[in-house]
């Protein structure tokens, strides 16, 4: 409880960014706190690892790289990173998602996962679920099995763990 308190404490608020009335939650002093930051890898993985393990782990660009990768190598599994559109030479899969104005297309490199790969999804926070989601449907069309979603923080209260209803979510700490 005191770790997570001290990774609660490294995610600095910031007021009216990236507009006016949103709280971004900005996590570079954590990552830059190596005691923190090996804490959150551990305990990630102590989740992952007392459900089954993982055969890959998946993460969203571009924060999910910075927690999924150190993630991967704790675990012993490789990384399978889910990028923008345009940054992956082809073949690709690809899943588009919507936004609060507009659309958003990731990738992934096509024939990545073997079919039946068991993969945890990884992102830094889950807000409304809507990348999340995509990022686990992009698995599952590249023939992959998402076992489980992962996160360093939880922001309440916009719904995404209810757009992710049905799968295994793991988040390390919660803010309002
Ligand atoms: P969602 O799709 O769940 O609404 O938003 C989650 C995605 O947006 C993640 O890829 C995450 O990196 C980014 N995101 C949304 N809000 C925040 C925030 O307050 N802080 C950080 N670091 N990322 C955010």
């Amino acid at each position: 409880v005191e770790r997570a308190n001290r990774v609660l404490e490294l995610v600095r608020a910031v007021p009216d960014y990236p507009g006016p009335g949103i709280t971004f939650r900005d996590i570079t002093g954590l990552l830059a706190d190596g005691d923190a930051f090996g804490h959150v890898v551990e305990a990630l993985g102590d989740v992952v690892r007392a459900a089954g393990g993982v055969d890959l782990v998946a993460g969203m660009e571009a924060r999910g790289f910075l927690v999924g990768a150190p993630l991967a190598t704790h675990l012993g599994v490789g990384f399978v990173p889910l990028r923008k559109a345009g940054k992956l030479p082809p073949p690709t899969d690809s899943v588009t998602y919507d936004l609060e104005y507009g659309t958003a297309t990731i990738e992934l490199r096509a024939g990545t996962l073997h079919p039946g790969a068991r993969v945890l999804v990884v992102d830094d926070v889950l807000a409304t679920g809507g990348t999340a989601a995509a990022g686990a449907e992009l698995v599952e069309r590249g023939g992959g099995v998402v076992v489980g979603m992962a996160f360093l923080l939880e922001l309440d209260g916009l719904g995404g763990r209810e757009r992710l209803a049905g799968r295994e979510v793991t988040t390390l700490v919660h803010v309002e």
